[in-house]
């Protein structure tokens, strides 16, 4: 038997091999295909049992097999297994698209919508029906059919110019290189930045150091390098990259124009008046206008913090660092430069000194303590097979009743995805069994690239790899702890996308509590818990520059808001332009003219981000709004670790996943709408 197709039941890692995948997946796509076939002929029943339980069904078995094939691929990107994921990623992308495009699916769906059985259904059963249809919609299913091929054409194209787009920012990054033989450029350069430039120089067979625009290579060249004339240049090809200026073949100058006008035909086809109003339709924020408003009460809030730090910074760049006595005198390559000496006269420590406070065992012990005290579960080893050694894997348990178990892959590998991230193995749900129904326990993988142990000593985790850790077990928990009995919205499926970081982002409050770092830090060697002096040094670094970060991220985002939501490209205003205005707005800082940032901004020309990069503040608005609870009922339990709150944030938030709109979950929390008010104080912009 292939053991990609043995289900339900965990992954058989100890019995999967990359030749499995080809036939097991091949299989499973034959089977939905035919069960498709069946469902949508006029016989079937457009009903929930004899039509969208069996295609769930199907689906989930793809999904499991496929899950699995790409989670290897992940965490063991081996040429075997990458050439048999690559292999079928086509198939299966391929048969995605034929769904999306099954308009006898469509003609289903709407019957059940439209039937009498649809009142009787449950909430979270109706809500998948509705989602379902609307990504029908919006993937043009409605139209006329003489539209048809016209909209397919704009997909297709949109498609390759964002590729595109992001081909030429790489062409571009790739092609520039800083070669340094004069060793004295280097100063302030830490060490390990420059034996990686020594490495880049040998590998291209030349003598001394080469530094690229890569961000491992740009940003710590940025941020010390002394020499400024070195700054100033790698800072002119950063910011210049895909422009008008370099090779006309990398430009993006064409590729944002007509990106622009396609989507807009798009949204108009749908009906829609712009595009930023179709890219809202699946998300929380209600219209174009909504965020706008929200993204400016904001920058109106950071102003005067954002003003504050431009004003410390120039001072103590003048002062300290020479450069120019007078306004203009900060260049934008100075910026980062200028702030990193500014925050180590100011918070003198180090990311290293904190580490030794960090080491993994008790980190952990930490995190699940916090997870155990919230929600009232206990956490224990549990047995599987696993991918690779160092894998440990958990189950979670209340009152002795098993709710979900996870993987942990903490350490970096050389055939690991960078980054961290929480992915699902299994989804909570009901299945009909021999007994009659039960439920499907989830699980899920919990992946991160931290450092390893090194001889016999635990590892040692940064201060932003415990944020990190605690962020990605916030994913894992909402996909763990979900009460759904219904599979496309149980967990995180079919939660909104700007709603989605909720529950991650809250988690990292924790790390920032004194009382829960105090339980969870021991110094490796002296076994002294995190002194508080430190913690303080720390929380107060926190906030450096806030104000000015989150003029930069509105900046960002009311960019592409506006770009897609008001911006004519057939009037006389350019893209540019629209860019320089939104800046005399909002921005305290203003990058020089030949700045070409629309050029690089990939999250919107080469990625899913259009009209949607506003998501990463709303989130975060969401969770310090939730989180402020804890803080507010902690002065009275005298403790965050409230089960009371933990549990009401279980059951309205976590446990309802995509099962009600995110704003109706918020608010049943909450007792309220969401407020600004906890993001801005936790980044110290209002007094507490
Ligand atoms: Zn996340």
């Amino acid at each position: 038997m292939n053991p990609l197709l043995i289900f339900p039941g965990l992954p058989r890692f100890d019995a999967i091999q990359p030749e499995h995948v080809a036939p097991a997946i091949g299989q499973l796509i034959a089977e939905n295909r035919s069960l498709i076939e069946r469902l949508t002929a006029a016989e079937t029943p457009a009903t929930w049992k004899d039509f969208l339980a069996p295609m769930t069904d199907a689906g989930e078995r793809l999904a499991y097999a496929w899950g699995i094939v790409g989670h290897l691929h992940s965490v063991n990107d081996v040429p075997a297994w990458r050439e048999a994921y690559n292999a079928m990623l086509p198939e299966v992308s391929r048969f995605h698209a034929e769904i999306g495009q099954n308009l006898a699916l469509f003609a289903k769906f709407k019957t059940l919508r439209e039937s009498p059985e649809y009142a009787l259904l449950t909430s979270a059963q109706r809500r998948i029906i509705d989602n379902d249809i609307r990504d029908f919609r919006l993937s043009g299913a409605e139209l006329p059919d003489e539209q048809k091929p016209r909209f397919q054409e704009i997909q297709e194209e949109l498609a390759a110019l964002s590729a595109k787009f992001s081909e030429n920012l790489l062409d571009a990054t790739n092609a520039y290189g800083e070669w340094i033989e004069d060793e004295s450029l280097l100063t302030g350069i830490p060490k390990d930045a420059c034996q990686a430039a020594r490495e880049a120089a040998e590998k291209d067979g030349k003598p001394g150091w080469k530094f690229t625009l890569h961000a491992p290579s740009y940003l710590p060249l940025m941020q010390y390098a002394a020499n400024r004339d070195l700054r100033a240049r790698m800072y002119r090809a950063y910011a210049t990259r895909a422009a008008e200026f370099g090779k006309p073949k990398w430009d993006n100058s064409p590729l944002i124009d007509r990106l622009l006008r396609l989507r807009a035909e798009e949204a108009r086809m749908l009906g829609y008046a712009t595009f930023a109003e179709v890219s809202l339709v699946p998300k929380m924020a209600e219209s174009p206008a909504q965020v706008a408003a929200f993204l400016r009460e904001m920058a109106a809030k950071a102003r005067p913090f954002a003003e504050k730090d431009v004003a410390e910074l120039r001072a103590f760049a003048s002062s300290e660092l020479s450069l120019g006595d007078d306004a203009s005198g900060l260049e934008s390559w100075d910026i980062a430069y200028a702030s990193e000496k500014l925050k180590l006269a100011r918070y003198a420590f180090s990311d290293d000194e904190v580490k030794q406070y960090f080491p993994e065992p008790q980190v952990l012990a930490g995190l699940f303590r916090v997870i155990e005290a919230l929600f009232g579960v206990r956490i224990e080893t549990d047995i599987a097979p696993a991918w690779h050694p160092d894998v440990r894997f958990f189950r979670i348990t209340r009152e002795g009743k098993l709710i979900g178990q996870f993987y942990l892959d903490l350490y970096a590998r050389e055939t690991k995805r960078g980054g961290a991230w929480m992915d699902e193995a299994i989804t909570r749900r009901k299945v009909a069994d021999k007994h009659g129904e039960s439920i499907q326990t989830p699980v899920a993988y919990l992946n991160c690239n931290f450092s390893g142990p090194v001889g016999n000593r635990p590892a040692l985790f940064t201060h932003d790899d415990v944020i990190t850790l605690f962020h990605e077990c916030g994913h894992g928990l909402h996909h763990l702890l979900t009460q759904v009995d219904e599979l496309a919205v149980s967990g995180i499926h079919g939660v909104e996308w700007d709603a989605v970081e909720l529950p991650s982002q809250f988690m990292e409050n924790f790390c920032w509590e004194w009382e829960v770092l105090q339980g969870m830090t021991r110094h490796v060697d002296s076994d002294e818990p995190l002194p508080r002096a430190l913690f303080n040094k720390m929380l107060a670094a926190k906030n450096f520059q806030s104000g000015m970060q989150m003029l930069r991220q509105i900046e960002f985002s009311l960019f592409d808001l506006t770009l897609h939501h008001e911006f004519d490209p057939n009037a006389n205003k350019s893209v540019l332009q629209l860019l320089d205005e939104i800046r005399r707005e909002v921005a305290v800082i203003v990058p020089p003219e030949w700045n070409r940032f629309p050029h690089s901004f990939s999250h919107i020309f080469g990625g899913g981000y259009a009209a949607g990069y506003y998501s990463y503040k709303w989130a975060e608005v969401l969770s310090a709004d939730v989180y402020e609870v804890f803080e507010e009922n902690a002065r009275t339990s005298g403790s965050v670790l409230d089960p009371v709150t933990g549990d009401k944030y279980w059951r309205e938030i976590l446990s309802v996943g995509g099962s009600r709109p995110a704003l109706e979950s918020f608010s049943a929390f909450r007792g309220r709408e969401p407020r600004v008010d906890a993001l801005l104080r936790h980044n110290g912009m209002i007094a507490s």
